[in-house]
Formats: C-alpha cells, sequence, structure tokens
C-alpha cells in the first residue's frame, strides 16, 4: 500500500510540530524519519496511523482519503520502543493475541491461527521459542516477538518508533541487519523513527530528514549522504568539516586554502559554506603548494582499522577531522604535535540564499 502524507501540519497548544509536510512512500519501501529529538517524527507516525489527527493536510492509502479513518481501519501494525507484550502469555499466544480477539465472524480458525503463528514464529526465527514467557527473552527476542504480532494481523503498513531504541549497540546492529533481510523477504510498506543516523543509512531504502517539523531532504542513503541538500542535512548525517568562505571567478577561498569551485556550485560570486568529509582530506608530509594548507595533529585515535585524526590548522587555529586508512597512518609515521599538509580531495559548497550577490 502506498502512503501520501499531503500538507499535513500539527500545532500542540502555541507550538507548531509539523508544517505543511508533503511526502510520498512507495508501496513495499522501507522508509525511515529521522531527525534529531523534537524534530516531529513520532507526531508524523502518529497521524499516519491515526492516533493523532493533523490540524491541516490529508493521509492518502493507495489513492484514498484516510484522514478520518480510525487506526483499525487504516490496517496499519505498530511495533514500539518498549515491546508492550503480554506479560503473562506466551510468545505463540501473544503473537496469536490479534487474532484471536477478532470478532466471531472474521476470525480464523483454531487451526489457521496455528499455522500462522508457526509461520511468523519461522519468519522471526524464534521456533523454538513459542512457550516461552516474555520475561524469559532478551530485548531483542522480545523485540522481533513484537515484531511477529503487528504482522500476525495481517497490516497493509507497518510502523516502527524506535523499535529498537531500548537495546544495545551490538542487539541493535544484529536487529537492524535482521529488520532489512525480513522486509526483503516481507516487502511490506513501512515507516520507522530513529535518531540514529547509521540506523537511517543502514537500513532505510529512502531516508526523510526531518528539522524543527519540516523535511530538509528525502532521499535513497546514498543520496541524501553524498548530495546533502544543506548544511543540516550534511552535518547530520555524519561527521563533516564546515568551513565558511567566499567563492569568486570559479575558485573557492577557505582562508589561505584556494581551490577550484566544483561543478555543483555554479558560477556567482557568493559568501558560502563549505564541508568536506574527514574522508575526502589527503594527508601530505611536504607542502605540495596551491591547494594545501599546513595544519598540525592534535589528536589521533588509532583504534581499528579507521584512523581518526584531529588537526589544528595553523592559518586560523580551526580544528579539522580527518579519517584516513591505517595502511596511510603507518606509512606517514604519523604522531601527534607533527605538522602536516592538507588538502580536500572532494568537497561541497553551500550557497546560503541570503547571501548570494
Ligand atoms: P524524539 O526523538 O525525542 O522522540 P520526535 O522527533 O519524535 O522526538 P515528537 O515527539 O514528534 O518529536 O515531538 C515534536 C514536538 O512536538 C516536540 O517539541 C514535542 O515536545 C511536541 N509535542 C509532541 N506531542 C505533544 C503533545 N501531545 N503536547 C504538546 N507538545 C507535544
Amino acid at each position: 500500500m502506498s502512503i501520501e502524507v499531503s500538507q499535513v501540519s500539527k500545532t500542540f497548544d502555541t507550538f507548531t510540530a509539523l508544517h505543511e509536510l508533503n511526502l510520498k512512500i512507495h508501496t513495499g519501501e522501507l522508509v525511515a524519519l529521522l531527525g534529531p529529538s523534537g524534530s516531529g517524527k513520532t507526531t508524523l507516525l502518529r497521524i499516519i496511523a491515526g492516533l493523532e489527527p493533523p490540524d491541516t493536510g490529508s493521509i492518502i492509502f493507495d489513492g484514498e482519503d484516510n484522514t478520518e479513518k480510525s487506526t483499525q481501519d487504516r490496517k496499519v501494525g505498530f511495533v514500539f520502543q518498549h515491546y508492550a507484550l503480554f506479560k503473562n502469555m506466551t510468545v505463540f499466544e501473544n503473537i496469536a493475541f490479534g487474532l484471536k480477539v477478532r470478532p466471531a465472524k472474521l476470525r480464523p480458525s483454531k487451526e489457521v491461527i496455528r499455522q500462522k503463528v508457526q509461520e511468523l514464529l519461522a519468519l522471526v526465527k524464534m521456533e523454538e521459542l513459542a512457550n516461552r514467557y516474555p520475561a524469559q527473552l532478551s530485548g531483542g527476542q522480545r523485540q522481533r516477538i513484537a515484531l511477529a504480532r503487528a504482522l500476525a494481523v495481517g497490516p497493509k503498513v507497518l510502523l516502527l518508533d524506535e523499535p529498537f531504541g531500548a537495546l544495545d549497540a551490538k542487539v541493535r546492529k544484529d536487529l537492524r541487519r535482521w529488520l532489512r533481510k525480513l522486509h526483503n523477504e516481507y516487502p511490506i510498506t513501512s515507516v520507522f523513527v530513529t535518531h540514529d543516523q547509521e540506523e537511517a543509512l543502514d537500513v532505510a531504502d529512502r531516508i526523510v530528514i526531518l528539522n524543527e517539523g519540516k523535511i530538509e531532504q528525502i532521499g535513497t542513503p546514498e543520496e541524501v549522504y553524498d548530495n546533502p541538500a544543506n548544511p543540516f542535512v550534511y552535518n547530520f548525517l555524519g561527521n563533516v568539516n564546515l568551513f565558511h568562505g567566499r567563492m569568486h571567478d570559479g575558485k573557492v577561498e577557505l582562508g589561505s586554502l584556494q581551490l577550484e569551485a566544483p561543478e555543483h556550485a555554479g558560477i556567482g560570486n557568493a559568501d558560502i559554506v563549505s564541508y568536506i568529509r574527514p574522508h575526502d582530506i589527503e594527508i601530505c608530509l611536504e607542502d605540495e603548494g596551491k591547494g594545501f594548507i599546513a595544519a598540525e595533529i592534535f589528536f589521533i585515535r588509532a583504534v581499528g582499522p579507521i584512523v581518526n585524526l584531529e588537526l589544528k590548522r595553523l592559518d586560523n587555529d580551526e580544528y579539522i577531522e580527518v579519517e584516513i586508512s591505517k595502511e596511510v597512518y603507518r606509512s606517514l609515521q604519523l604522531k601527534a604535535k607533527q605538522n602536516v599538509y592538507l588538502r580536500p580531495r572532494d568537497f561541497k559548497v553551500y550557497v546560503p540564499e541570503d547571501y548570494v550577490i
């Protein structure tokens, strides 16, 4: 089922949590709502679910206006951060619950329910645990059961609010991979809320980036990471070095660093913000002239295959983060307090509208 959010706004007392949002989610897509705390992710999810009415705008499922429909009539399944499983029911009974409580006319037979639960247990790889109670499960297992329970009633849309938020980093990572796999096998239109950039980049088909109740960008993980629409997105999606400077006559000037303006910057003279990912910076031991700046190594973190360096520019005392491979780090024999030369291999230029001359 496709979902269309059209001109949706929501105000609580005097605070506007969502500003005229527009969004189209295709059938079978796994979409992440990503943004900092308070950006409106949960409010948007609740409006899609029918748990909260929008002040303006509509929620359209498969071309049909569902704004006035109840949650039940929208056929959505939910999974929340705190797996609200029934404590006094086994795993099997928890999954079967939604089917058992259907009105007599719509209730499947006992045998059909048993089969459906078995299928779901297999899908979430929990067959052996059918007779356990929630207290006898790990957090990750409980969350998988919560998902199976949500799927049991055959929802057309699955809505997940920080489904792995309460779990530790390792389990989160396993479950992420698992959710992606599950979605490939069982491609139900799904929307999940997360404030974890890595989670969204790892799992989602597309990411909706929210900030202060507005959509900053919508795109595939690659699109939003490689071509962020503005400094907020760039900053939010991973480490980045931000420099203020000027663009003129096809050149970008960032302090003493002069670079050819990248093609996407267009032409014109303007004050600009330039952003450079730490892994897009090359380190040299010798000054190779134009396009390089001198910096002093301030801090080195050499755990794992990627080495993170923090350096201080000698021309203006700004800090720069750089990421290099362990091999490069070893071959250059870098040490704290050493002076080196840096050159951006790739960088983006953002021209704030107010500044264009
Ligand atoms: P988090 O990641 O912290 O859960 P979020 O992005 O999901 O944040 P929302 O829960 O959607 O954000 O909240 C958006 C804004 O709306 C917040 O400033 C919040 O305080 C406000 N808000 C949400 N629900 C209500 C409510 N029922 N009454 C008043 N304000 C609310």
